[in-house]
C-alpha cells in the first residue's frame, strides 16, 4: 500500500511530523517543544514534561509508530505526561488534558500502581549494581531470589523456573518444552496442541498458533502449526457463595468433546493448553472450574502435559493466587508475566514440574532448548521479586476482594441499559458486555470525560484495576463506564 493512502491521501512522506499531515502551526509548535526539551536536557534540567508532550508528541509519534493491532495513519493516541499511584496524566490530539483513574493496570500488569516508591526503589538499587548481564553461564541473585519466590508461591510440583522476555516468549517456550518432552518419552511424532475457541496466548508464531482461530487470524498467516481446537467451555457465575457455576449439562456435553476429541488426535497432540477459568483477551469469559479437572484427567489419560497460561490471570486477578486452585488442579507447566514485574518492565517466567524437568534432562539434548538475549534480565527480576513481596505484605486478597464487591455495585445500573446484554465480575475483574461492537474511540473519550482510562475491545468495556485502588476509585472506575456506555450506545 503506498505510503499516501496510509496516511489518508494527503500526499506528504512519512517522515515524523509532516508525515502526520500536521497543520505548518502545528509543526513549528511541535519544533518549538521539541528543541525546548533538548535544551533542557542539554542544560542538565530536568525536561519540562509539557514540552515533551501533548500534541506536539503525538503528530511526531503519528505515522512513524505502530501501536498495537493499529493502522499507522488510525486514531490519535493520548500521549502521557505522567503516571502516579492509579491515575494517569494524559493529553488529547486535541489539547485537552485529563487526570484519569486507570481502570486497565497498563493491560493488567500494574497491580502496585505506578511509581510505587518500592518498586521505584528495587529498580534504582539494581541499576547501581548492574542492569544487565548475559545468562549463559552467569547468575545472580536478583535472578537466584526470583525463581525462589515463584516455586515458594506455585503449587506443588512446579519447582523448576525458566525465565523469559515476554508472556508470549513464555507460551513459545512451554510449547517446545512439551515437543521435547514427548520426543524424550519416545513420542515423536507429538508437536501438536489441544487449545481452547476464544484462547488468548499471545502474537509471536506457535503462540498464535494456540489462540482462537478467527480472533487470533489464522487465516493472515497460512504457515502456522495447525493445532486442534475445542468450543469455549461454558460460561460460568459467581454464585451468592462465591463458587463458579455453569449449567452441567453444558458441562458434561463439553468434556465428552474434549474425550473424543483427545482419543482422535492422541498420537500427534503433545500437550493441551488454556487460560484457566477465564479467557481474557479472546472474550473475558469465565468457564467452570470443574472443565479444568476433566482437562487433567484426559492429559493424564493419553500423556499430554496440561499448560495452564497464568500470565493475565496469576497473581490473584480472579480472586485466588492462580487460577488453577479454583479446581484445585495443578498443570504440568505454569506460564505467568504481566503482573509478575508489577508493571514496570517486561518479565514472564515458565515453571514445570520435576518430573517434567527429569524428563528433559534425561532426553538427548539435555536442555530446555531457548535462551535469549536478555534472558533473567536483572533489572526486571529485581522488580519482580520486590512486587511478589508487596502482593503478600500489601494483602492481595483483601484488595481483591474488596474491588470485586465495589465493581459489583457500581457496574450493575449498566444492566439497565438498552445496549448492555451483560454485567459480569469475577475477582478483579469488570465486563460489560454490549450487544454491538464498542464505538473504541467515542467510549474512550467518554470515559475520560467521566476521568477514567478504558481500552474497550470488540463488544466489551472491561476493566482491570490496580488492586491499590480505593473504594472510591473503584467507584469512579463502575460509575465512568456505566456513563460512558450509556451516552455512547444507549
Ligand atoms: N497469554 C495471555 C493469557 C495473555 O493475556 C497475554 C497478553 N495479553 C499473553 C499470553 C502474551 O503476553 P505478552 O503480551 O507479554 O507477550
Amino acid at each position: 500500500m503506498p505510503e499516501s493512502a496510509l496516511l489518508g491521501g494527503t500526499g506528504l512522506a512519512v517522515t515524523g511530523l509532516a508525515g502526520a499531515g500536521l497543520a505548518s502551526t502545528q509543526l513549528a509548535s511541535a519544533l518549538v517543544a521539541t528543541s525546548k526539551a533538548a535544551s533542557a536536557e542539554a542544560s542538565g534540567a530536568a525536561p519540562d514534561a509539557s514540552a515533551l508532550a501533548g500534541p506536539s508528541l503525538i503528530g511526531r509519534d503519528r505515522g512513524l509508530l505502530w501501536h498495537p493491532y493499529a493502522p499507522l495513519d488510525g486514531p490519535a493516541p493520548y500521549a502521557v505526561t505522567a503516571a502516579e499511584g492509579v491515575r494517569l496524566r494524559l493529553e488529547a490530539a486535541d489539547g485537552e488534558r485529563f487526570e484519569a483513574v486507570d481502570a486497565m493496570s497498563s493491560w493488567w500488569s500494574a497491580i502496585h500502581g505506578y511509581r510505587h516508591p518500592v518498586l521505584d526503589a528495587a529498580v534504582r538499587d539494581q541499576a547501581g549494581r548492574f542492569s544487565h548481564v548475559m545468562f549463559g553461564g552467569l547468575t545472580h541473585e536478583p535472578a537466584v531470589r526470583l525463581a525462589e519466590q515463584l516455586v515458594d508461591l506455585a503449587p506443588e510440583p512446579l519447582r523448576h523456573v525458566f525465565l523469559a522476555d515476554s508472556g508470549s516468549v513464555s507460551v513459545e517456550v512451554a510449547l517446545k518444552l512439551a515437543i521435547q518432552y514427548q520426543a524424550a518419552a519416545g513420542r515423536r511424532g507429538r508437536h501438536a496442541f489441544l487449545a481452547l475457541r476464544g484462547g488468548y496466548h499471545g502474537d509471536t508464531f506457535g503462540a498464535m498458533s494456540v489462540c482462537d482461530p478467527v480472533d487470533g487470524m489464522h487465516a493472515a498467516f497460512p504457515s502456522l502449526p495447525a493445532q486442534h481446537f475445542l468450543p469455549r467451555p461454558p460460561a460460568a457465575r459467581l454464585d451468592d457463595e462465591g463458587a463458579l457455576v455453569s449449567d452441567p449439562a453444558e458441562v458434561a456435553a463439553w468434556v465428552a468433546e474434549l474425550e473424543r476429541t483427545a482419543q482422535r488426535h492422541r498420537q500427534e497432540l503433545a500437550g493441551i493448553i488454556v487460560e484457566p477459568v477465564l479467557q481474557g483477551a479472546g472474550g473475558m469469559h469465565a468457564y467452570a472450574p470443574v472443565c479444568l479437572q476433566a482437562l487433567r484427567r484426559v492429559a493424564d489419560e493419553h500423556g499430554l502435559l496440561l499448560i495452564f497460561d497464568e500470565i493475565a490471570t496469576g497473581f490473584g486477578r480472579t480472586g485466588r493466587l492462580f487460577a488453577g486452585e479454583w479446581a484445585g488442579v495443578v498443570p504440568d507447566v505454569m506460564c505467568v508475566g504481566k503482573a509478575l514485574t508489577g508493571g514496570y518492565l517486561t518479565l514472564a517466567a515458565l515453571l514445570c514440574s520435576s518430573g517434567v524437568a527429569a524428563a528433559i534432562t534425561a532426553s538427548e539434548f539435555r536442555a530446555l532448548l531457548h535462551g535469549p538475549t536478555f534472558m533473567a534480565n536483572p533489572l526486571a527480576c529485581a522488580v519482580a521479586s520486590a512486587s511478589l513481596d508487596l502482593l503478600g505484605s500489601a494483602g492481595w486478597r483483601d484488595q481483591v476482594r474488596g474491588i470485586e464487591g465495589a465493581l459489583r455495585t457500581s457496574l450493575a445500573p449498566a444492566a439497565k441499559l438498552g445496549s448492555v446484554r451483560d454485567v459480569r465480575v469475577l475477582g478483579a475483574v469488570g465486563v460489560v458486555e454490549l450487544d454491538r461492537p464498542v464505538d473504541v474511540q467515542a467510549v474512550t473519550r467518554a470515559a475520560l470525560e467521566h476521568d477514567v482510562w478504558v481500552r474497550p475491545f470488540r463488544n466489551l468495556v472491561y476493566t482491570m484495576p490496580p488492586y491499590v485502588c480505593s473504594a472510591a476509585d473503584v467507584e469512579a472506575i463502575g460509575s465512568g463506564i456505566v456513563a460512558a456506555v450509556g451516552e455512547v450506545h444507549g
